[in-house]
C-alpha cells in the first residue's frame, strides 16, 4: 500500500486521539462513583426489605394488642357484673356467695394476667415502631447519599462526554485528510490490537516496544517514503519520522 508521508504522519495524531478516547471510555467505566451508586442502591434495597418486615411486625403486634385489650374488657365486664350481683344483696345463700366471691377473685387474677400480656405486647410494639422509625431515618440518609453519588457520577459523565465530543470532533477533521484505503487498514489493525499505527523511533516500534532487526531497518530504509511499512512483530503500520533512527 502507498500513501503520502504526510498522510502516514496523520495516523500518529489519529492514534493519539484514539488512545485519548479509549482512556476516556475507561475512565467512564471505572469511576469510583459507579461503585458508590451500586453499593448505596443495594443498601437501599436492603432497607426497604427491612422496613417492610418491621412494619409487618408492628402491624401484627397492633392486632395482638387490640385482641388482648378486648380480652381484658370482657373479663372486666364479667367482674363488674359479678360485683354488682354481690353488692345487690340478692344472693343470700352462703354457698352461692362463696362461689361468687371465688369467681370474682379468679376473674381479677385473670384480668391482671391479661393486663400483663397487654403491657408486654405494647412494649414489643413500641420497640417495633422505634425500629421502623430508625430504618426510615437510615433510608432517608442513604437516599440522600445515593442522590449525591449520582449527581457526582453525572457531573463526571458530563465532563468525560464533553472531552469525548472534543476528541471526536478533532478526529473527524483529521480522518477527512487520510486516504480511505490507509484509514481502512488503520481501523482494521486498531480493531485487532487496539492500536493501528505506531511511530518508528530510534529503531524501535513504539507500538510493541520491539527493536527492529538490522535487516528490517535496512528494508525500511530502502522503502520509498510513500510505501506503507509494517512492524514485523505487531503488524502495526510503522510511521517514519526524523527520529526514526534510519
Ligand atoms: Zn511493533
Amino acid at each position: 500500500m502507498k500513501a503520502a508521508p504526510e498522510a502516514q504522519k496523520r495516523l500518529l495524531d489519529l492514534a493519539e486521539l484514539d488512545a485519548a478516547a479509549d482512556r476516556l471510555r475507561h475512565r467512564r467505566r471505572s469511576l469510583p462513583e459507579l461503585a458508590e451508586v451500586e453499593e448505596r442502591s443495594k443498601r437501599l434495597a436492603q432497607l426497604a426489605t427491612q422496613i417492610i418486615a418491621a412494619e409487618t411486625e408492628a402491624g401484627d403486634l397492633g392486632r395482638d394488642q387490640a385482641k388482648a385489650e378486648s380480652d381484658v374488657d370482657a373479663v372486666r365486664t364479667r367482674v363488674d357484673r359479678d360485683q354488682k350481683r354481690l353488692d345487690s344483696g340478692q344472693v343470700t345463700s352462703p354457698k352461692d356467695l362463696a362461689s361468687l366471691q371465688s369467681e370474682i377473685v379468679s376473674l381479677r387474677r385473670r384480668q391482671s394476667d391479661l393486663e400483663e400480656v397487654v403491657l408486654e405486647i405494647m412494649e414489643r410494639r413500641e420497640a417495633a415502631d422505634a425500629r421502623v422509625s430508625t430504618l426510615k431515618a437510615d433510608r432517608d440518609t442513604v437516599t440522600a447519599a445515593l442522590r449525591e453519588s449520582e449527581d457526582r457520577r453525572d457531573a463526571s459523565f458530563a465532563e468525560i462526554d464533553k472531552e469525548g465530543a472534543e476528541v471526536q470532533g478533532r478526529r473527524s477533521t483529521l480522518v477527512a485528510d487520510v486516504p480511505a484505503d490507509l484509514l481502512g487498514l488503520y481501523e482494521k489493525l486498531r480493531e485487532q490490537s487496539g492500536v493501528g499505527a505506531a511511530m518508528l523511533h530510534g529503531g524501535r516500534c513504539l507500538g510493541c516496544r520491539t527493536s527492529l532487526s538490522i535487516a528490517d531497518l535496512n528494508r525500511i530504509r530502502a522503502a520509498a517514503p510513500d510505501e506503507v511499512v509494517r512492524c514485523e512483530e505487531c503488524r502495526r503500520i510503522l510511521v517514519r519520522t526524523p527520529e526514526s533512527g534510519l
